[in-house]
């Protein structure tokens, strides 16, 4: 299935000269969704998951109907100040700045095999900061999904050695 007929691309959004791609279509589409989850779900079954983990929002999208698939269970990370309990807490750049990523203290046991999920490979500053997350909760970065790669950006460079999927590429 050609997946990149269910990817929107809006020019000039968030900002002037963003080409966004917009997922919205792709989950949306029964057919799509599936076949992304599928192919996602196929490259991690011989990696002996054993924990989903994905930033919000759109890694929950990505990462909890893999999850339900393979049987396992799902740990968000999610922005400073929205987990209720004891986090752990890392600074990542953003284009002006910095932001602060979370993820519960417990929510990943020591040795925890673990596949990250996003819907989209920028900068990379996202899944860097969500790998930092894991490895400093004691979890194994087993493989990491997305549905889109923006090769241009190069984010493969700033995460270093890592098990990467990437569904589509622009
Ligand atoms: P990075 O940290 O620069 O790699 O940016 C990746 C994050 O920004 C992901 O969590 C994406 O959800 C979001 N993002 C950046 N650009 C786009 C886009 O064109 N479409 C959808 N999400 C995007």
């Amino acid at each position: 299935m050609d997946l990149k007929q269910f990817v929107a691309i809006v020019p000039d959004w968030p900002k002037p000269g963003i080409k966004f791609k917009d997922i919205t279509p792709l989950m949306a589409n029964g057919d799509a969704y599936k076949y992304a989850t599928d192919q996602i779900v196929a490259y991690a079954r011989d990696k002996e998951i054993d924990l989903i983990v994905g930033p919000e929002a759109r890694g929950f999208i990505i990462g909890c109907p893999v999850a339900y698939s393979l049987g396992l269970g799902f740990a968000p990370v999610r922005k400073k100040g929205k987990l209720p309990r004891e986090t752990v807490d890392v600074d990542y750049g953003l284009e002006y700045g910095t932001d602060v990523l979370t993820i519960h203290r417990d929510a990943i046991k020591p040795g925890q095999r673990v596949l990250i999920t996003d819907d989209l490979l920028a900068t990379g500053g996202t899944i860097e900061a969500t790998i930092k997350l894991v490895e400093e909760l004691g979890g194994v970065v087993a493989g990491i999904a997305f549905l889109i790669e923006l090769t241009y950006l190069d984010g493969r460079s700033k995460i270093g050695n890592y098990d990467i999927l990437t569904l589509l590429e622009y």
